[in-house]
């Protein structure tokens, strides 16, 4: 595809102005480059901009998620809850857009559609479905690990006569479900979230499950006021202290440094008991081993359908939400009474796996030789994440490589932050990092830094490309697998996998590492003069 010579020229050209196209585009400029951030939807905030579903809010406690780059940011800014619900932070982004300056930086409403890599210049032109293009010396893609919603396929889906939601793709209007029978496909932390609030509004919810959730209550309130205090009296303090944490959060409560195994089982049920009572991802601390070992995996696994049995009134639907699989091994969900929903009269539960949807009818849809009826569908069917954003775009390297030829097996990459054939091509909190697994904030921030030490590196060595070399992208790619062995997580069909999304190369894409080995190995090959790098 011939394009039209680049209208515009910049020096760093940034998709997406999420959390980390935001930082990008701070960061780029106090380097003095010229910096501009494209991004499709009218507004800033990324996941938060669209994600807009009943319910939506964080699960990692807000004085953890959120920027630290800015000590008067930090100190001023108010949560109002433990879990920030989906408004505010995106008044939290906007906020951040607006003190920075950043919004004439920024082009909303702009898609990108591809970007070429011009050989003779050295740099990428990048194309907006507008028509218009830029020419870029550095790509940043700040797209988002989870910014693709994925639609499956289901038959007859467009016979619905009702409303069909997203929850990836929520209307920016209220939606009325009272007095409507409401369906929801799904029961990830999307729909874990919404289902409570669908079912207090709905006449009647029906849950359609493929494979059950294991949900952690996340007793949300208003914000501790004295835990703010103590945080804020020296939050660079803590903020250091959580980037050593396995997950970058967490350094109040850092997990119980013993195996499940060497407790009695008096013991650990009185610690996973103390764990759930505290909420969130605290439970998975209550031993050092519960995600690297199926055994001590197992034991936390049924204390928490222990907890299902004892919430769900009846036995078959208690069972029906219990899962089988390896705890952690699909992302935790963090509910506020999720389970409980179910003894309500107006909701049931339908399992799926057995007798897999047929089809969407104009009424409702069929499966196991039932029809459902209800006049409202709202999937929560997750994304096509890690790479589904980039495999959508017209995205070349040297000699016209693309980005899906390059990645047919799955996302090849070095340190999650440079594709071989994609010089100056540096992507945030994507495959091969340790992004999903992390508080992704510290995730962006510590990414954005390094491309920001990398840029100063070329220029003050009079460099103008970096690209990762192939060689270190096949053992980077072994480093992330060796890390994904050593835990429970190849153990089901997670998003993590790719197993979500039918016909997706099935290649475990985050590092599951810990944040802190990570962040030192990133740190020792900058310090090594970017080995495993490409520069020239
Ligand atoms: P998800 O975890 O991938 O859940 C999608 C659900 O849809 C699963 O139950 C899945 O079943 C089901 N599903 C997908 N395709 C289906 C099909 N063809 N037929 C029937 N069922 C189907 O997606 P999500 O809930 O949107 O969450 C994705 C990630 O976003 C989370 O893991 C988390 O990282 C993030 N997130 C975070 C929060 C938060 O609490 N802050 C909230 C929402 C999302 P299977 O499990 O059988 O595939």
């Amino acid at each position: 595809m011939k394009h039209p010579a680049p209208t515009h020229a910049v020096d760093m050209l940034i998709v997406g102005a999420g959390f980390a196209g935001l930082y990008m585009l701070h960061k780029a400029r106090s380097m003095g480059l010229d910096a501009l951030v494209l991004e499709a939807a009218p507004g800033v905030g990324g996941t938060w901009y669209h994600n807009r579903y009943p319910g939506a809010r964080v699960d990692i406690q807000s004085m953890e998620y959120s920027f630290s780059f800015d000590e008067a940011l930090q100190q001023q800014w108010r949560w109002s809850e433990r879990y920030a619900p989906q408004p505010e932070l995106l008044r939290y982004a906007n906020h951040v857009a607006d003190r920075f300056g950043l919004r004439d930086g920024i082009r909303l409403s702009t898609r990108m559609a591809g970007a070429h890599f011009d050989e003779p210049s050295q740099r990428w032109t990048v194309q907006a479905e507008s028509g218009e293009s830029w020419s870029a010396r550095f790509l940043v893609m700040a797209s988002g690990p989870l910014s693709s919603p994925n639609l499956p396929d289901f038959a007859g889906l467009k016979d619905f006569a009702g409303p069909v939601y997203h929850t990836a793709n929520w209307p920016h209007e209220p939606v009325d479900f009272s007095a409507r029978r409401v369906a929801v496909i799904g029961t990830g932390s999307s729909a874990v979230q919404a289902i409570p609030i669908i079912a207090r509004q709905a006449s009647e919810l029906t849950v359609f499950q493929r494979t059950a959730a294991y949900a952690a209550p996340a007793h949300n309130g208003p914000l501790d006021r004295e835990l703010e205090a103590r945080i804020k009296a020296d939050y660079a303090g803590f903020r250091a202290r959580n980037r050593r944490m396995h997950g970058g959060f967490g350094s109040l409560l850092p997990p119980n440094p013993v195996s499940a195994l060497a407790a009695s089982a008096e013991e650990r049920e009185a610690a996973f008991e103390q764990r759930w009572k505290i909420g969130g991802f605290a439970i998975l601390g209550t031993f050092n081993d519960l995600l690297m070992n199926e055994q001590s995996n197992a034991l936390v696994a049924e204390f928490v359908r222990g907890k299902i049995r004892a919430i769900v009134k009846h036995p078959g639907t208690a069972q029906l939400l219990s899962p089988t699989h390896t705890i952690g091994c699909k992302r935790l969900c963090v509910d506020s009474g999720y389970y409980d929903t179910f003894n309500r009269p107006n909701v049931r539960l339908v399992d799926i796996n057995q007798a897999p949807i047929e089809r969407i009818t104009s009424k409702g849809l069929r499966t196991g030789g039932r029809e459902f009826e209800f006049d409202a569908l709202v999937l929560a069917t997750g994304f096509d994440a890690m790479t589904g954003t980039m495999m959508r775009l017209d995205l070349r390297g040297r000699d016209g490589l693309r980005i899906q030829d390059k990645w047919h097996a799955g996302p090849l990459n070095y340190l999650g932050l440079g594709i071989a054939g994609f010089p100056n091509l540096f992507n945030i909190a994507g495959p091969g990092s340790t992004s999903a697994f992390t508080n992704v904030i510290v995730a962006i921030e510590h990414h954005v830094d390094w491309i920001a030490d990398c840029i100063a590196y070329l220029d003050a060595h009079g460099l103008h490309t970096i690209e990762a070399s192939e060689q270190a992208e096949a053992a980077w790619a072994e480093h992330v697998n060796a890390a994904a062995r050593r835990t429970v997580f190849l153990s089901c069909n997670s998003w993590y996998l790719g197993a979500n999304i039918e016909g997706k190369p099935c290649m475990f894409m985050p590092l599951a590492e810990g944040f802190p080995r990570y962040a030192d190995h990133c740190a020792q090959v900058a310090r090594d003069g970017y080995v495993g790098f490409v520069l020239q």
